[in-house]
């Protein structure tokens, strides 16, 4: 469809009214001008039947029977083929100029002549068929006879518009001008009109337009103006809002929990990323959309929440707002689910992934008991020695000595279990206060073996590390210092004798140092490995408490080597003994 546009329609409508206008005035000119040539050629012929009436009674033609003598005057007339017919009263012609008079039928029924009966004179147009013509009869009633002249009729709309021509290019210029002061004026308005069109157009589209849009000072111009100015602000308020849910939905998105809200009619109206990533843990199906929690067996708690709370909630007071709050367990994963209904009825529902919170809670309470477990041997041991004693005192000096030794053997283990375990405790609950500092870890490796070189020698224990002093990590020296006393201390403890312990830093990187610490004692049997680095886990229950060991070595050196941004893992050397491969941040 093609647009007309505004200044398009208005010469269209401006077109349409003057040539109706012009029209009309030359219908009404025509008619006027026929009226008038009419009346004229009337009273012509009126002039040419007095003449012809008086020609005949001065020359007494009718008496003398001499009406031919008519054609003498005829040539007088200045119009040309004027036909001349004289009628008796009663009808029959007398006299006819073109045509022969005795043939012709009679007249009276003709209308001219009907209505020169009643008002002395008559005309009437017709057709002609021998001259194929309008003519336009006149007839004239006297005393004894009625004269009827008749001429050619021909006031033609042609020759009008000849005759009019002045008029019409007069009207044309006057359109010019009228249509050239139009388009002036219009121009304004157009102008108005345009911008504003161009306006709307991209504004649809989402274009950006210019705020300092130029109107023209009119009426339209200042409407132009305000709407453009109404839709700045507008659209600056819009920006802004959408601005602010952007940082919402950021927010949202960065939080661990998933979000989202609904309307009453349970339709989402925000969510974050999060929200369908656990819905789909939850569900045992994939979950399209987020609608279909309420669908979902393990929703029903909030579905029941909504249903109760939705529908008669008449509160005022934002701080009673209704709550829920329940955990549900997927799998391996626990969630907390909560939800909120506002005021409107509208209502948030939140989950949050708490199996780490969760396994975490186990875990402690399990490792409480285990502690307590463990606390009970040495200190039975303890209680043992002691009781033995007193129930056999005096006992014999040696044996004094003995049963000394043995329960401080006992406490030894006591305070190195307490150690252990209020470390590994330190690590995992306040790792961030370990102080971190550079660290060349040379030192550190030598001040291990300095401790154990006595024990090393009994055992016939070789030791060589190729870590050298330009190996400098941040990390805590304490921390890694346990690493490494574990590692050997292990080693010497359940490797056997005559061995060898080889530290290695077998690779680096920008970020990392990569070190193998290996001994190649006895190694663990591999249906032990995956398990090593749990706390209190032992492979030989009975041997490793006699070796005095807690249980808890590994586990430190893995949280340790966490708490330095590294990994660790174990494996078996093909050739006999362990091998614990991990790395260390360098910065
Ligand atoms: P503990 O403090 O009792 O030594 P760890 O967590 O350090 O506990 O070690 C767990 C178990 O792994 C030990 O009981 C031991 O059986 C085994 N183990 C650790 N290091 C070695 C090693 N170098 N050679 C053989 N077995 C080892």
């Amino acid at each position: 469809m093609i647009r007309k546009s505004f200044r398009g329609e208005i010469f269209f409508y401006f077109l349409v009214v003057f040539i109706l206008f012009t029209a009309a005035i030359l219908t009404f000119q025509y008619q006027r001008e026929k009226r008038y040539r009419t009346a004229r050629l009337e009273n012509t012929l009126d002039n040419i039947s007095e003449i012809t009436y008086r020609f005949i009674e001065q020359n007494n033609l009718i008496e003398k029977n001499d009406l031919n003598r008519i054609g003498e005057i005829q040539t007088l007339f200045p119009q040309p083929n004027i036909r001349i017919t004289v009628i008796a009263p009663g009808g029959e012609v007398l006299f006819d100029s073109s045509a022969d008079f005795k043939q012709m039928e009679n007249h009276l029924k003709r209308p001219e002549i009907e209505k020169a009966i009643q008002n002395q004179k008559g005309a009437n147009i017709r057709y002609s068929e021998t001259t194929l013509e309008d003519y336009y009869y006149y007839a004239k009633k006297y005393p004894r006879y009625f004269i009827r002249t008749a001429v050619v009729y021909n006031v033609q709309i042609q020759n009008f518009l000849e005759a009019e021509s002045i008029f019409i290019f007069f009207i044309i210029g006057v359109f010019g001008i009228i249509g050239t002061i139009l388009f002036l004026v219009t121009g304004k308005m157009a102008d108005a009109i345009t911008k504003l069109k161009d306006f709307s157009i991209k504004a649809g589209k989402n274009e950006l337009v210019e705020p300092d849009t130029s109107f023209p000072e009119n009426e339209l111009g200042i409407i132009g103006g305000q709407i453009i100015r109404i839709y700045h602000k507008l659209k600056k308020a819009k920006d802004e809002l959408s601005n602010e849910r952007e940082k919402l939905l950021n927010h949202l998105n960065a939080l661990n929990e998933g979000i989202a809200f609904f309307s009453p009619q349970l339709k989402k109206t925000l969510s974050n990323r999060h929200f369908i990533q656990y819905v789909n843990i939850i569900s045992k199906k994939p979950v399209q959309t987020i609608e279909d929690i309420f669908q979902m067996e393990e929703f029903k708690k909030l579905k029941k929440f909504l249903k109760k709370n939705q529908v008669n909630q008449k509160i005022d007071n934002s701080e009673t707002l209704p709550q829920l709050n329940y955990i549900l367990s997927a799998g391996e994963k626990y969630f907390k689910i909560q939800s909120i209904i506002f005021l409107d009825n509208s209502f948030e529902v939140m989950i949050s992934d708490i199996t780490r919170l969760e396994k975490r809670r186990l875990m402690k309470q399990q490792l409480t008991s285990n502690i307590a477990h463990e606390l009970k041997t040495p200190l039975a041991s303890i209680k043992g020695y002691l009781e033995t004693m007193l129930n056999n005192w005096p006992v014999p000096q040696e044996k004094q000595k003995y049963f000394l030794e043995k329960t401080f053997l006992q406490s030894e283990r006591l305070t190195d279990l307490i150690n252990d375990v209020s470390l590994l405790n330190n690590i995992e609950d306040a790792g961030e206060l370990f102080r971190f500092k550079t660290i060349n870890l040379k030192t550190i490796i030598d001040e291990v073996y300095e401790n154990f070189v006595n024990r090393m020698n009994e055992k016939s224990i070789r030791f060589s590390s190729s870590v050298s002093d330009r190996t400098i990590i941040n990390g805590n020296d304490s921390l890694l210092f346990s690493v490494f006393q574990n590692f050997i201390e292990n080693s010497i403890n359940y490797g056997g004798e005559n061995i060898s312990i080889t530290i290695h830093l077998y690779h680096e990187d920008d970020k990392y140092y990569y070190f193998s610490y290996s001994d190649t004692g006895s190694g663990i049997p591999e249906e032990h490995l995956p398990r090593i680095f749990e706390r209190f886990y032992r492979v030989d229950h009975g041997r490793t408490r006699e070796m005095g060991g807690t249980g808890l070595g590994l586990a430190i050196v893995k949280n340790a080597v966490q708490l330095h941004k590294g990994e660790i893992s174990v494996r078996n050397r093909p050739l006999g003994g362990i091998e614990f491969l991990f790395s260390l941040a360098k910065k």
